[in-house]
């Protein structure tokens, strides 16, 4: 079931087949009926994860590639609304040559094809299945699966199942039954797992192990305990403990077994474990009951909190307490302040309100995407004089005409070597400026100082720009633009040279960063934090 932490097995159980030397792909296969995340809110869904070629997938591919550096794909990640409307595109193309459509063989070929894509290029290819076994909509992915193991040589696919064994803390027991059932209910379309992966509270008895091999059918190694942790980077080293890898590549008959080398991730929970000091960041947001829905950011800041051996608290702000709050008040005390990404109008005030706190107090002000948007028009309001500066998205939404747009709806750009274009009205589904774009950083610059380069490729999510016909009005002031695409055309980074740390990126740099590599954004971002934090 969901939350149990299946993305996080998968992705674990990637990064230790990589330190025994293998290479891997992971993959999702979502039952729901959405075509994609990308229009799903992020108060239901989480985060909307952006691969570079500009897929807009599910929150779990950032685990896959935080853990294993492995940069995902479009083809991996898919829903039944995705391959539902595959096959009636096809069926209106006349690929079926008139055949009736079915879930089987259609919808269920549809979902093989999916699976094989690009199986040749790796060693092992993990495909995580969302859901619940039993899920009414998960079921032609069961059927399909059936059908791919049966039609392939013997011990080429193996099946993990992660269930729950609920505490009862009246008799102080762990119940197998759950696990039990659910194992059952897969044994009754065809698929017996070979591996079980057990969440637990408590440690596991020999006992209930025992039982749970004998009455699920699986060997007795192969039921390993997953167990709470305080920092989701120690689980490779605790599924190593708990013998995952070794279970899974015995269910192979690989033996003798590569050994792994796990050094990376020693390093990696050393340093959240051994940390000196901490800093205190808030994130100025609109979604902030759900910590999902700024997955990869709060991932990002632990990162950068390892780069710096920090202990990195992250407090979640509503942008809409400033509608009530005194901005001074509530953000005095932060060595940092972030302003994340968003769409809309609500709470944008607030934003505002706090890229000009940051500004004024000399506060480390980092700004993503609509963040950088906010700081943009608030120096085009309080520094540069154009009083009415807003974004052209708040009065798309409204239907009226209310600000002046240093922020504007983009409707052609150019990709590589072409130019794309989209109308203001077309569906909602993919229509921006999606996946990952070179930039081309000012030389000298903060920012060139930081990622040590003067061009970079960030991954983006956006519909609307910062509109350049601002920027010698917004450069006298100080705010600099100091990152643009190659045609010169799209600011993707202002800073000011002024203030010890305040940077706005169009783009989404928490994508990119990884626990064993934090990105060079959020670790000078973070540094900048430590450095505030002493002054007081
Ligand atoms: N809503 C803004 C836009 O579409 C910002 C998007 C974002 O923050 N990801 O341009």
């Amino acid at each position: 079931m969901s939350s149990l932490g299946k993305g996080l097995a998968s992705a674990a159980l990637g990064a230790l087949l990589q330190a025994r030397g293998y290479s891997v792909r992971l993959r999702k296969l979502d039952p729901y009926l959405n075509v994609d995340p990308g229009t799903m809110s992020p108060f239901e869904h989480g985060e909307v994860f952006v691969t570079d070629d500009g897929a807009e997938t599910d929150l779990d591919l950032g685990h896959y590639e935080r853990f294993t550096g492995v940069h995902a794909r479009k083809t991996d990640s898919i829903s039944s609304g995705r391959i539902y409307s595959n096959v009636l595109e096809k069926e209106r193309r006349g690929s079926y040559l008139g055949k009736t459509i079915q879930v089987i063989p259609h919808v269920t070929n549809e979902i093989k094809d999916f699976l094989r894509i690009g199986e040749d290029e790796v060693d092992f290819m993990l495909c995580e299945i969302g859901g619940t076994v039993g899920d009414i909509e998960g079921l032609p992915f069961f059927e399909a699966i059936r059908q791919f193991i049966h039609e392939r040589p013997r011990g080429q696919c193996i099946l993990m199942h992660l269930t729950l064994l609920p505490y009862l803390a009246a008799s102080g027991e762990l119940k197998t039954k759950p696990t039990q059932h659910s194992v059952k209910e897969l044994q009754s379309i065809g698929l017996a797992p070979d591996v079980l992966v057990c969440r637990s509270e408590h440690p596991i008895p020999e006992r209930e192990r025992e039982k749970i091999a004998l009455f699920c059918n699986v060997r007795k190694e192969a039921v390993v305990a997953a167990y709470d942790l305080k920092s989701i980077y120690e689980a490779p080293l605790a599924y190593h403990r708990e013998g995952l890898d070794q279970a899974v590549l015995d269910a192979f008959g690989i033996s003798p077994a590569p050994r792994p080398n796990l050094d990376k991730w020693d390093d990696v929970v050393d340093r959240i474990r051994h940390t000196d000091g901490e800093v205190n960041i808030a994130i100025v947001g609109k979604y902030v009951q759900l910590e999902d829905a700024y997955k990869s950011i709060k991932e990002a800041l632990t990162h950068g909190g390892m780069a710096n051996r920090v202990k990195v608290n992250v407090e979640w702000v509503d942008a809409e307490d400033f509608d009530r709050e005194d901005v001074g008040e509530r953000l005095s005390g932060f060595n940092a302040i972030l302003v994340p990404g968003g769409f809309g109008e609500r709470g944008t005030e607030g934003k505002i309100k706090a890229a000009q706190f940051a500004r004024e107090r000399g506060v480390p002000y980092l700004g993503i995407c609509l963040g950088m948007q906010m700081a943009v028009i608030e120096a085009a309001r309080n520094v540069a004089g154009v009083t009415k500066a807003g974004s052209e998205e708040f009065d798309h939404e409204k239907g009226e005409k209310r600000f002046e747009p240093v922020v504007y709806h983009l409707k052609e750009w150019v990709q590589g070597n072409h130019t794309v274009s989209r109308k203001a009205d077309d569906d909602k589904g993919g229509t921006m400026r999606l996946g990952a774009y070179t930039a081309n950083l000012k030389d000298g610059s903060k920012v060139a100082e930081v990622y040590g380069s003067t061009t970079i490729e960030e991954r983006h999510r956006h519909r609307y720009e910062v509109d350049i016909k601002y920027m010698d009005k917004l450069e006298k002031c100080g705010l600099v633009f100091s990152g643009m695409s190659p045609d010169g055309i799209l600011p993707e980074i202002v800073e000011r040279p002024d203030h010890p740390w305040f940077i706005g990126v169009q783009y989404h740099p928490e994508l990119k960063s990884k626990p064993f590599a934090p990105h060079p954004l959020f670790r000078d971002f973070v540094r900048a934090a430590v450095d505030a934090s002493r002054l007081v």
